[in-house]
């Protein structure tokens, strides 16, 4: 087994935990069969990152964005949720329109590493590159979006909120494991939803250090992709993020910072829109 054993601890080392490209094991040889026809072509054999390599901020700033949309919860709305809270929540139906609606279109879901490839050397992507992140770690997120998504051969990144693992209604760590061996990309959102902004001393621990190592003892890999909670960032805030093993950081559709484009990447919060309103938001919300 000594042999098998190796060549995985040393992908570990230098992978950054995201790529599809799974180990080649035995074990995952026969699953690869088993599953060959879902695992997407295009996101086989993705370069490793090289974070230890400078990034120049006004090249990733030239890059035309990739669409990235975020979702949160994945549920049939009820009548008692707000109009505010129904931008959060998309109905189950149209979910899984939506993502017919990628598939026939030819969109190709894109991970973490190819992003952060793409956008620090000019890496290629696939036709209609396109990138799924969920946030908040809720459960159906696990039951719902994994198995549709799957079913066109995308995966997607999930951005977990560490106080929630194993709560009812949310994602057991079993499950979040589940997600990273499936080749979806496991990212961090903090332990308790706390903004970003306002951490002083131990919060950055409570908040940012233990979370991670949370994550990679789930997953056996490194966590190196990580989602400001309610999308809030500073300049200020980067720094210390980047030190904590960070290459990239996820916002919503603020300006993105000149200086620090991989810290504020940015996405688009998706409701229940019909496929047709979502397809014009993919190609009209990236541009500047
Ligand atoms: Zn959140």
């Amino acid at each position: 087994m000594r042999s098998f054993i190796l060549p995985a601890a040393i992908i570990l080392v230098i992978g950054s935990g995201c790529q599809s490209a799974p180990a080649e094991t035995p074990a995952r040889k026969q699953l690869a069969l088993a599953a060959a026809s879902s695992i997407p072509a295009a996101t086989a054999g993705i370069t490793a990152v090289d974070p230890a390599k400078p990034v120049n901020a006004a090249a990733v700033m030239a890059r035309k964005q990739v669409p990235i949309l975020c979702y949160h919860q994945v549920r049939d709305w009820r009548p008692t949720d707000s109009k505010t809270a129904r931008d959060y929540i998309i109905p189950i139906e149209a979910f899984k329109a939506q993502m017919k609606m990628l598939a026939d279109s030819g969109y190709h879901t894109i991970l973490p590493d190819q992003l952060y490839n793409y956008l620090t050397t000019g890496a290629a992507l696939p036709e209609k590159p396109i990138m799924l992140t969920f946030d908040d770690t809720d459960l159906p997120q696990y039951t719902i979006a994994k198995p549709e998504m799957e079913k066109y051969g995308f995966r997607g990144v999930f951005f977990i909120m560490t106080v929630s693992l194993d709560r009812p209604k949310y994602m057991s760590k079993a499950q979040v494991k589940d997600l990273s061996d499936a080749g979806h990309c496991i990212g961090s959102h903090t332990w308790d939803h706390h903004n970003v902004k306002q951490y002083k001393g131990n919060d950055w621990v409570t908040q940012i250090e233990k979370p991670t190592k949370t994550l990679e003892a789930i997953t056996g890999k490194p966590v190196r992709y990580f989602a400001y909670p309610f999308g809030l960032w500073s300049h200020e805030v980067i720094a210390p993020i980047r030190e904590r093993g960070f290459i990239a950081a996820f916002q919503l559709s603020t300006k993105r910072d000149e200086a620090e484009p991989m810290f504020t990447i940015r996405r688009i919060i998706v409701p229940g829109w019909a496929p047709r309103a979502l397809d014009t938001r993919i190609k009209t919300s990236f541009k500047g």
